[in-house]
């Protein structure tokens, strides 16, 4: 992906953990780099099809100036989101925050911290066999939607499915979507229990009937095996109810542990049947 620089723009603030910080302030050195695709800009010689680094200079010395955390990890990560949420061409940064005049009583040329952030795709799998089905899935949606922190991008077609894993309960409905999101893996997974949680969601029997079940089925090119998340999903390859509804909004997309598209995956299953 292309790149615009900003070196070094020094803006003075009062970051800092110490009172005095607080109250004198101090020069602080922001670096950026942007990540946009700048062809189309660099081919029709159109700023409108950039990202005009004037403003972002502007964003970056108003938000120094007008907030005072005690980290500069925290200036720095607070920071890389406002950009990210203010200019779309932007799909991740780079962010260097130097301190020359750090108050250590040592001499150094500066301290800094350096943190990259950005948007990632990610794809959900839902489903819904208690109550208005349809209108669960719809609010789990709407509650994605209102999250400024990830974007719909692709919402599959529904579908009606047999439930599965032996338990006697009513079909259900389920969808896939495609989002892009600034939350880390277990933050997504904490937002989507959240929507769980809204929607009167309760965990009685295991694989049994649920108003709402939200399952995280890629995420980027993550792979994590951990005691509250594994990415990608671990059942997704053996589950229709999951593939069907995925083939249909990303079927190149690849499985980064089976190394194989979700369309391939999705036929397997389908022929394994006949
Ligand atoms: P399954 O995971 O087989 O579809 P389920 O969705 O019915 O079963 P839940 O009770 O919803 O199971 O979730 C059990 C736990 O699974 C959650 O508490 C969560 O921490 C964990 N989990 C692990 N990986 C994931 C993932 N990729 N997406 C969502 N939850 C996950
Ligand atoms: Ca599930
Ligand atoms: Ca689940």
């Amino acid at each position: 992906m292309d790149v615009i620089n900003i070196k070094q723009l020094e803006v003075f603030a009062n970051h800092g953990v110490l009172r005095e910080e607080n109250i004198l302030g101090q020069k602080f050195l922001v670096s950026a780099s942007l990540y946009v695709d700048t062809r189309q800009a660099g081919r029709e010689d159109n700023l409108d099809l950039s990202v005009n680094y004037a403003l972002v200079c502007d964003t970056i010395r108003a938000f120094m100036k007008d907030n005072t955390f005690k980290l500069i990890e925290a200036v720095a990560e607070k920071l890389a989101e406002k950009i990210l949420l203010e200019f779309d061409k932007i799909k991740s940064i780079k962010l260097e925050i130097r301190k020359p005049w750090a108050p250590i009583m040592q001499s150094v040329d500066y301290v800094s911290v350096e943190i990259e952030r950005g948007w990632k795709r990610a794809y959900l799998s839902m489903g819904s066999n208690m109550g208005d089905k349809r209108a669960y899935l719809d609010n789990a949606i709407d509650a994605m939607e209102a999250e400024p922190l990830c974007r719909v991008k692709k919402i599959s077609p529904f579908y009606v499915t047999a439930p599965v894993g032996g338990v006697e309960q009513d079909d259900f409905l389920n969808c896939c979507v495609e989002i892009e999101t600034l939350l880390s893996p277990y933050e997504l997974l904490d937002f989507v229990n959240g929507i769980e949680a809204d929607n009167n969601r309760e965990r009685i029997i295991h694989w049994g009937p649920r108003t709402l079940d939200i399952d995280i089925v890629l995420y980027e090119g993550c792979v994590m095996s951990e005691e509250r998340l594994t990415i990608p999903h671990r059942e997704m390859a053996v589950r229709e109810f999951v593939l069907r509804p995925l083939n249909d909004i990303a079927p190149y997309e690849i499985h980064p542990v089976l190394n194989k598209s979700v369309g391939e995956l999705f036929r397997n299953i389908v022929d394994d049947e006949v």
